[in-house]
C-alpha cells in the first residue's frame, strides 16, 4: 500500500529526511545514497503508487515537475543542467512504490542510462 511506504512516512513527518522544500502538496528531500553530487527526491504528499498510478492528476505531475526546477535552482544546479528521472515499475528500477521524481546534479550525465 503506498500509505505504508518510507516516503508516505516522510510526507506524513514521522520519518527523518533532509528537506530540501516542502509545500501543502509535496516533499523534496536528499536521497539517502546519492547517485550525483545533488540528489533529491520530489514527492507528492498524497500517497500515489508511481507515475502509472490513476491518482497522479495531470496538476498534480504538473506541480511536481515545476517543483523540480525550483529546487535544481535553490541547489544551484540549474546553471549546468540537470537530469529528471521518473523510474516506472520493476523494469523501470522502480523500488519504492510512492511517485517520486529524482532530480539529479553536480556533474555530467551519460546516456542511454543502463
Ligand atoms: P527508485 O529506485 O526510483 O524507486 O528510487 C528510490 C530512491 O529512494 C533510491 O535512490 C534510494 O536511495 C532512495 N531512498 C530509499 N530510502 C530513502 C530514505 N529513507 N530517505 C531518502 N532516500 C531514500
Amino acid at each position: 500500500m503506498a500509505e505504508d511506504t518510507i516516503f508516505a512516512k516522510i510526507a506524513r513527518g514521522e520519518m527523518h529526511a533532509d528537506i530540501v522544500y516542502e509545500d501543502d502538496d509535496c516533499v523534496a528531500f536528499r536521497d539517502i545514497d546519492p547517485k550525483a553530487p545533488t540528489h533529491v527526491l520530489v514527492i507528492p504528499r498524497e500517497p500515489v503508487s508511481g507515475l502509472d498510478d490513476p491518482k497522479a492528476t495531470p496538476d498534480m505531475l504538473g506541480h511536481l515537475a515545476h517543483v523540480c526546477t525550483k529546487v535544481a535552482e535553490k541547489l544551484g544546479i540549474a546553471g549546468d543542467g540537470y537530469r529528471v528521472v521518473v523510474n516506472v515499475g520493476r523494469n523501470g528500477g522502480q523500488s519504492v512504490s510512492h511517485l517520486h521524481f529524482h532530480v539529479l546534479g553536480g556533474r555530467p550525465m551519460t546516456w542511454p542510462p543502463g
